[in-house]
């Protein structure tokens, strides 16, 4: 079930800080991942479509989430990997085989410019961008705001194709400001990857680019520390990848002054711990 339980950052009682467990939901649909599904399972559905077609790296929870409710929702589901097939397949692709889901692997130069194979453009086929990316994944995040208290003066969220953080502006109250940490190192392209999926132009909205920590599931020593901290302090676990990322930021922000005195500030806890699940050894304690 998703609550909004306190977070315990706040350097200052006049700032509260609450997070929204998404990661609650379903241990494999985890997060903003079902969200960001639901409007692309109902149309593929509603047209009739057997298999669903997604993309992702060897630890994606958009991958596993695509599988998990594939199999729920009585669907096929087909993985194009990004990168050639390992030796050893990651835990996260071998639940993702157990959930029924084919998987194709897909060289890393190649990977940009592919394109799909015949066998994959089938009429019953429906192709899901990756990560959700698009109109229909931005309005179902939309829909995750139902959980949240209305009363919030700044949304904070981790931000990977942008998908989440569109949906979260376009259903946020007017009043409120939506802060998105980008995961990735100096990604330019996100702002306009953002407004793309909105209606018109609207300022209630900013990319923090600061809190990579070296690009795209790249970590160093200080987050896993925060990581560790946060988690014996609340029992609330985060990734390394996105959600850790997030919440160092937001507690550095916090420490800075960013946020005005009497402001409530609600985190998306977005799921998806498959990222941890490429740590190795005494990297992490999670
Ligand atoms: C996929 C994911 C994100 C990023 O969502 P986008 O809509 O691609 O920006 C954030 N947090 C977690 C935990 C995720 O798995």
């Amino acid at each position: 079930m998703i609550t909004e339980d306190p977070l315990p950052i706040s350097v200052n009682p006049l700032i509260d800080v609450s997070m929204l467990r998404l990661d609650k939901i379903h241990p494999l649909i985890s997060g903003n991942k079902w969200f960001k599904l639901r409007y692309y399972l109902e149309a593929a559905q509603a047209a009739g479509k057997k298999r669903i077609i997604s993309f992702g790296g060897a630890y994606s929870n958009h991958l596993l989430a695509t599988a998990a409710a594939c199999r729920l929702s009585g669907l096929r589901s087909a993985g194009i990997v990004r990168g050639e097939q390992p030796q050893t397949l990651s835990p996260t692709l071998r639940d993702a085989i157990g959930l029924g889901m084919e998987l194709f692997f897909v060289p890393r130069d190649g990977y940009r410019e592919y394109k799909l194979p015949e066998q994959f453009q089938r009429e019953e086929d429906f192709i899901i961008p990756e990560g959700g990316y698009g109109d229909a994944g931005a309005r179902g995040a939309a829909t995750l705001l139902e959980y949240a208290d209305p009363g919030f003066t700044h949304c904070c969220c981790a931000v990977g194709t942008g998908t989440m953080m569109a949906g979260l502006i376009r259903a946020a109250p007017p009043s409120a400001r939506v802060v998105g940490i980008s995961v990735m190192k100096n990604n330019r392209e996100l702002e306009r990857a953002i407004q793309n999926l909105l209606p018109g132009k609207q300022d209630n909205w900013e990319l923090l680019h600061d809190y990579h920590f070296g690009g795209y599931a790249r970590h160093r020593p200080d987050l896993l520390h925060f990581m560790e901290e946060l988690y014996r302090k609340t029992g609330i676990r985060l990734d390394f990848v996105y959600t850790a990322k997030l919440v160092f930021g937001v507690n550095d922000l916090l420490q800075r002054g960013f946020f005005p005195v009497g402001s409530r500030i609600l985190v998306i806890h977005s799921g998806g711990l498959q990222g941890n699940r490429s740590l190795h050894g005494d990297d992490v304690i999670l």
